[in-house]
């Protein structure tokens, strides 16, 4: 399902396909045909994401605003473009490529002020250059909600969803049930690092991958699939073996180590 580095390599590729030329815009599927006629002929001029919200200026003053959800999907398709199949709600056409947009819980046009308000809901985003991991530390300070529940909310970060909290919190040792507010500043520090390194390295490849090379004894980019994860979907420990447990924090299910990620008394946090 797509997380944040999926919005982030999308808005890197339409942008590096389609910006600077024109686009062809339809809804082939006709839930979206007003604003597609909108935006149909005009220069795509970037493609901006922010955790999990894609933009796109094609410069007509509104903004094309998509979020794909759980299940939507934004993907290259065959040029010139064929007959599409399924339900898409946009086709953007571009001078050497077909983009599809199909099953997104929102596509629409947004006014700047609106892109702003969006955004203004959002906590910072790992993977943007102009991040501030201040503005997180402070929310999960001031909140006892488990830190599997906190790392879901995208008011405090922006990107992570549900394999990458299971993969930071099992890299950092932490258990998923611990209030946020208890976390020590380094580990705070560790969370985000980690955060921004996986996100990181899912960007660049396109699928989430948070194990270690050296530990797996391949690169990256041969690993099985069953070797990309620590424990998300996993029964055992890849590092200690111990069986892993499942619980619902923040209203899914999250896999955890008891042994690596040891649940301990809060204490209150210490500046
Ligand atoms: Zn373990």
């Amino acid at each position: 399902m797509p997380e944040g580095h999926t919005i982030h390599r999308l808005a890197r590729q339409l942008g590096g396909a389609l910006a600077g030329r024109p686009v062809r815009a339809t809804s082939p599927q006709g839930r979206f045909a007003e604003g597609a006629g909108l935006i149909d002929g005009a220069t795509f001029e970037r493609a901006d994401a922010w955790g999990k919200y894609l933009f796109c200026d094609l410069g007509v003053g509104e903004i094309l605003h998509v979020h794909l959800g759980l299940i939507g999907k934004f993907r290259r398709r065959e040029f010139p473009p064929v007959e599409p199949t399924g339900a898409i709600r946009l086709r953007l056409v571009g001078e050497d490529t077909t983009w599809d947009l199909s099953g997104p819980t929102r596509c629409e046009l947004v006014s700047p002020d609106e892109q702003r308000r969006i955004v203004d809901r959002l906590g910072p985003d790992p993977l943007r250059r102009d991040a501030d991991p201040d503005a997180a530390r402070a929310r999960l300070a001031r909140t006892e909600r488990p830190i599997g529940a906190t790392l879901l909310d995208q008011s405090i970060i922006a990107g992570i969803g549900n394999v990458y909290r299971a993969e930071i919190l099992f890299l950092c040792g932490i258990h998923p049930a611990r209030p946020s507010s208890t976390l020590s500043d380094e580990q705070f520090d560790d969370v985000w690092s980690q955060t921004v390194r996986l996100l990181r390295i899912g960007e660049r490849s396109g699928r989430i991958t948070t194990t270690d090379p050296d530990e797996i004894g391949v690169p990256r980019s041969r690993m099985r699939r069953e070797d990309r994860l620590y424990v998300y979907h996993r029964e055992h420990c890849r590092r200690c073996g111990t069986d892993l447990r499942t619980d619902r924090v923040g209203g899914r299910p999250i896999t955890h180590c008891p042994s690596c990620q040891p649940a301990r008394r809060s204490r209150p946090r210490r500046r």
